[in-house]
């Protein structure tokens, strides 16, 4: 069967079609830049990259085209071909609480829940009409970057503001990358042969966020109302006093719009070492003896040890600490500082098993209180899962 896993953004469409017979990848790509100037597209195919610069006016235009490729490509000869179609959908609010079949209502409420993540959900839902235009007898699924937190207690879940906000306003924690942390913990379950596991799953790229997992579910996460919240990231503070906002706003002479700006996109790694959010740059510059990347990689290590030491008396101690993402997967020095943070819980990092960079692997000793793993993340794959479970069962 061939499943397609679908991620838009406000000016991005990115596809995967997979054959789900063995789960790999037939083909992949991206159209960038849509309703914007130099528009166009990436798509792999065969070991080879195909890209042409073409005119986007809209999603409909990227979904035309790229069906019209599939089958000039010869990847596929008909449009039944494709059996379902997965959407990422960035908030899923308290509404859904896991992955469902596509219907006229499904699409509203994705757009009724816009307040939650104003530009995401709208992008996301004119994507899955254009689809709809294209493919309408295809079944289709939206697959929440939220709902594997729904499990989540309320004690866990709730912020010490008047109760009156969550009642009338839906304030609460909904977290983020629940996709991944829900393909992580499994991946990690499998390859251990264990349901009963508690995990913590440290899904380090741009964005970030930490998450408590107990048999499968999970229990914590420090992402919160948005994605600003929790770990430090490579643009974004992670959780700051909010008091900070009106003394810089009047400072600075700067409206709330414009201080959540700064919060969300120059603080961060950008903003302490002056120089980069890309931890490459910050290690580099390290190692280069600048100081404000020293600082800044020691406060990214900090902040995210912080949250293993929380959870970890959370979960009453953890059989796995799991890295992904693109720091997560990719970054010796990062895991490294991370675990060493951790030696008084009895965490030891093996130096040369740490040497892995993108694939699955063990990097703790044998006598480490704690696995520590790299297991790298494929929210695609578990988009493609879901919406072949749910289209077979429907
Ligand atoms: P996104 O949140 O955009 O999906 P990714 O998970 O792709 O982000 O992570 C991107 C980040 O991963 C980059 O900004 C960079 O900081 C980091 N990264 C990627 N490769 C490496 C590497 N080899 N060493 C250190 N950091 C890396």
């Amino acid at each position: 069967m061939k499943i397609m896993s679908i991620n838009a953004g406000s000016s991005s469409l990115k596809f995967s079609l997979f054959d789900m017979d063995d789960e790999h990848v037939i083909v992949s790509g991206l159209f960038e830049r849509i309703a914007i100037e130099n528009s166009g597209y990436t798509i792999k195919y065969n070991g080879e990259k195909i890209h042409e610069d073409v005119e986007l006016n809209n999603h409909q235009d990227a979904v035309r085209i790229l069906i019209e490729k599939l089958i000039s490509l010869g990847i596929i000869k008909s449009l039944d071909e494709i059996d379902g179609i997965g959407h990422r959908i960035t908030a899923g609010g308290e509404k859904f609480k896991e992955s469902v079949l596509v219907n006229d209502d499904v699409i509203n409420d994705v757009i009724e829940i816009k307040d939650f993540a104003p530009l995401h959900n709208l992008h996301q839902a004119n994507a899955i009409k254009a689809f709809r235009e294209v493919l309408p007898n295809t079944p289709m699924v939206c697959v929440f970057d939220t709902t594997f937190h729904q499990t989540m207690d309320k004690e866990q879940y709730i912020y010490p503001t008047p109760m009156r906000w969550y009642r009338d306003y839906g304030v609460r924690k909904y977290g983020a990358h629940g996709t991944s942390h829900r393909f992580v913990s499994e991946e990690i379950s499998n390859k251990l042969g264990k349901k009963d596991l508690r995990v913590i799953v440290c899904h380090i790229g741009s964005g970030g966020s930490v998450t408590a997992v107990k048999d499968g579910k999970c229990v914590d996460t420090s992402m919160g109302f948005t994605p600003l919240a929790g770990i430090m990231m490579g643009t974004r503070t992670g959780d700051i006093d909010p008091s900070i906002l009106p003394y810089v706003m009047e400072k600075d002479g700067l409206n709330i719009g414009e201080a959540i700006d700064i919060l969300n996109k120059q603080s961060g790694l950008i903003g302490m070492s002056e120089k980069s959010s890309d931890m490459r740059d910050i290690i580099s510059g390290m190692n280069e003896g600048d100081e404000k990347c020293l600082l800044a990689f020691n406060k990214y290590c900090r902040s995210v040890t912080n949250y293993i030491a929380q959870y970890y008396v959370l979960l009453g101690g953890v059989d796995a600490i799991c890295f992904t993402a693109g720091i997560g997967e990719n970054s010796i020095p990062t895991r490294r500082k991370i675990c060493e943070n951790l030696a008084c819980l009895g965490v030891k990092i093996d130096i040369d098993k740490n040497n892995v960079i993108g694939e699955y692997a063990k990097i703790s000793t044998d006598d480490s209180s704690i696995g520590v793993y790299v297991v790298p993340t494929d929210e695609e794959l578990m988009i493609a899962r879901d919406t072949l479970f749910l289209t077979k069962n429907s």
